[in-house]
C-alpha cells in the first residue's frame, strides 16, 4: 500500500508550496522510490483552462491533454515523471463528478453532502493513484489553511488519516517566518496561528517548513517546535534561495528532510544521488557564458504566464554552459515604439503562445525583424502562427493575410485570406472549456530541416494546445515562397514544424515543447535555439 504525504500551507499565499512539494519529490525519487504527485485545487473552475494568465498563471498541459495548475510543471521538472488528467482536481471537477452521480441516482436517495460525499470523492481521488509500485504519493492542496474553500480538502485528510495506520499518513505544513525590518525580528506568530487552524481542524503537522528571508535562530526553532507541537528537529528553515529554485532540493536535504519521511514511513533506502542534480546547479551558479532572449508576449509583466518558456529558456542555457537573461517585452509598446527599438542587440527572439488579435500586429513586427535581420527565432503554438502570416504578408505579399481567430473574435478581415484557421470537426465548438485540440501528438520531422538535427529523430510526440491551424489551402504558396514545412502530423498531414532554411535559425512550432524540457535534459529545440543566439551574439558556442 502506498504512503501519503499531506502538504498544506499557512500564512499566505504564493509560499512556493509546488515547489517544495516537488523538491521532496525528487529527493525521494534519489532514494529508490516511487513517487506520484497530485495537486488539488480547491477553486470552482473544472479547470485552469478557462482562466485568465494573469488571475492563474500558466495552464500545464498534460500528455493526456489535462489543462492543469502550473505546479504540476514543477512536479514534472523535479520528479522527471509525467503527469496525467489524474493529477490535478478542483473543487469544480469534484462536484461536478458527484452530481452526475447524484443525478445517475447512484447515492440510492440519500441526501447528498460535503461530508461525506464530497470528502469521499476527494479521498477517491488521491487514492486513485494508490498502487503495489507506488511507494509515495504526494498530495499538496492549493491555497492557505483557513480558506473556506480549502476546508472540505482538510477534512477529507484528517478522515483519511484515521482510515490508515499512523506511520502510513504524514502531514507537511509549509509556512512563512516574516522578518521585521523595523524592530529587526523575526516572527513565529502568524505561524503559530495557522498551526493552531490546522489543530482544528484535526491535523497535527509532522514536519514544519519554515520559508523565511534570513536563517532561522536555534532559539526561534524551538520556540516554534514548542508553541506548533512539533518535535524540534523537524523544524525545517526553507531560507529564499540566492541564485535559483533548482537550489531548493540541496537545501531540503542538507536538512535532512528526505532522511525524516523515510524515517517517518520506516523505509530504508540509500541518501539520494544527487550528482547529477549538482553538476546542473554548478552550471546554473557559475555559468561561462550568458545571453539575452527577448520574449515579446502579451502577459509577459507576469512571469508564471509563461512559467514553462522560462524554465526551458534556463534548461537551453544549461545545456550550452550559459546563463539566459529574459528581455521582456511588451507586444504593445513594439506597435507603439518598434521592433528595432525594443529588440536591439537580443541574441534572440521568442514569441510564445497566446489568444486573440490584441497584441498580435507587435508579434509580427518582432517575427520581422528577426527574420530579416537574421536574428535566431524560436515561435510556440501562436509564434508559429503569427510567424505564418507575418511571412504572407511580407514574404508572399498577401498583406491581407489573417488567422480566422481574428474574424471569430472581431469579425475583421476576409476568411478567404485565413492562413491560420479553424479545422472542420472543430467548426462547430461553442463552449470554450477543453474544447482545443490538446494533449500529445506525433509530427514526423522532414530530413535535412533544423528541427530533425536538433531533435535526432524521425517521429516526436509533444503537447498542443490550441484551436487554430496553419491552413492546408494555404501551405503550397508559403512554399514556394520559401517556408519549409519541417514537422508534419502524420495522420492528418497538418503542419507541426515551420522554418526558414535561408536563416541563420528559424524554427517555429504548433506545439508547447517547453512542457517537456528538464533542467537537467533541456529540450532539444531550446537547447539548438540557445546556441544559435550565443552563436549569434558571438560568444563562440560551437553547434
Ligand atoms: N490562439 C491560438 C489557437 O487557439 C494559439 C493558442 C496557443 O498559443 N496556445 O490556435
Amino acid at each position: 500500500m502506498s504512503k501519503y504525504i499531506f502538504v498544506t500551507g499557512g500564512v499566505v499565499s504564493s509560499l512556493g508550496k509546488g515547489l517544495t512539494a516537488a523538491s521532496i519529490g525528487l529527493l525521494l525519487r534519489g532514494r529508490g522510490l516511487e513517487i506520484r504527485m497530485q495537486k488539488l485545487d480547491p477553486y470552482i473552475n473544472v479547470d485552469p483552462g478557462t482562466m485568465n494568465p494573469f488571475q492563474h498563471g500558466e495552464v500545464f498541459v498534460t500528455d493526456d491533454g489535462a489543462e492543469t495548475d502550473l505546479d504540476l510543471g514543477h512536479y514534472e521538472r523535479f520528479v522527471g515523471r509525467p503527469m496525467s488528467q489524474r493529477s490535478n482536481y478542483t473543487t469544480g471537477r469534484i462536484y461536478s463528478s458527484v452530481i452526475e452521480r447524484e443525478r445517475r441516482g447512484e447515492f440510492l436517495g440519500a441526501t447528498v453532502q460535503v461530508v461525506p460525499h464530497i470528502t469521499n470523492a476527494i479521498k477517491e481521488a488521491f487514492t486513485d493513484l494508490e498502487s503495489d509500485d507506488v511507494d509515495i504519493i504526494i498530495v499538496e492542496l492549493g491555497g492557505t489553511v483557513g480558506d473556506i474553500e480549502g476546508l472540505p480538502y482538510i477534512e477529507a485528510f484528517r478522515q483519511f488519516s484515521l482510515e490508515r495506520d499512523p506511520g502510513d499518513v504524514m502531514f507537511i505544513h509549509l509556512t512563512l517566518i516574516p522578518f521585521l525590518k523595523a524592530s529587526g525580528e523575526i516572527k513565529t506568530k502568524p505561524t503559530q496561528h495557522s498551526v493552531q487552524k490546522l489543530r482544528e481542524y484535526g491535523i497535527q503537522p509532522d514536519l514544519l517548513i519554515c520559508r523565511t528571508e534570513h536563517s532561522i535562530p536555534e532559539e526561534v526553532k524551538a520556540k516554534i517546535a514548542l508553541f506548533c507541537n512539533v518535535r524540534r528537529d523537524r523544524v525545517i528553515d526553507e531560507k529564499d534561495v540566492d541564485h535559483s529554485i533548482y537550489e531548493v532540493p540541496v537545501l531540503l536535504h542538507k536538512q535532512k528532510v528526505d532522511d525524516l519521511v523515510c524515517r517517518h514511513f520506516g523505509f530504508e533506502t540509500p541518501a539520494p544521488d544527487l550528482r547529477q542534480w549538482q553538476k546542473m546547479l554548478d552550471v546554473v551558479i557559475n555559468p561561462k557564458h550568458s545571453i539575452e532572449i527577448a520574449i515579446v508576449g502579451k502577459y509577459i509583466s507576469l512571469t508564471d504566464s509563461y512559467k514553462s518558456v522560462f524554465e526551458a529558456l534556463t534548461h537551453g542555457g544549461i545545456a550550452n554552459n550559459s546563463a539566459v537573461t529574459f528581455r521582456k517585452v511588451e507586444s504593445e509598446e513594439i506597435e507603439k515604439n518598434g521592433a528595432e527599438k525594443l529588440l536591439a542587440g537580443v541574441g534572440g527572439v521568442l514569441i510564445p503562445g497566446g489568444f486573440g488579435r490584441r497584441g498580435t500586429e507587435g508579434k509580427m513586427a518582432a517575427i520581422r525583424y528577426a527574420r530579416e535581420n537574421k536574428i535566431p527565432f524560436l515561435g510556440l503554438c501562436y509564434g508559429l502562427q503569427c510567424a505564418v502570416i507575418e511571412f504572407a504578408r511580407n514574404v508572399c505579399g498577401v498583406k491581407e493575410a489573417i488567422s480566422a481567430e481574428w474574424f471569430d473574435e472581431e469579425g475583421d478581415g476576409d476568411l478567404n485570406k485565413a492562413f491560420v484557421a479553424l479545422m472542420n470537426s472543430q467548426q462547430e465548438v461553442t463552449a470554450k472549456g477543453g474544447t482545443m485540440r490538446l494533449g500529445q501528438y506525433a509530427c514526423a520531422l522532414e530530413k535535412c530541416s533544423r528541427a530533425r538535427a536538433a531533435y535526432d529523430a524521425e517521429i516526436v510526440r509533444e503537447r498542443h494546445r490550441h484551436r487554430y491551424e496553419v491552413n492546408p489551402a494555404k501551405v503550397a504558396l508559403l512554399q514556394k515562397h520559401g517556408l519549409m514545412i519541417s514537422g508534419r502530423n502524420p495522420d492528418s498531414q497538418l503542419v507541426e514544424i515551420i522554418e526558414i532554411g535561408d536563416h541563420p535559425w528559424f524554427v517555429a512550432t504548433q506545439a508547447h515543447p517547453e512542457f517537456k524540457s528538464r533542467p537537467t535534459d533541456a529540450h532539444p529545440l531550446f537547447k539548438s535555439f540557445i546556441t544559435a543566439a550565443l552563436r549569434h551574439a558571438g560568444n563562440g558556442a560551437t553547434a
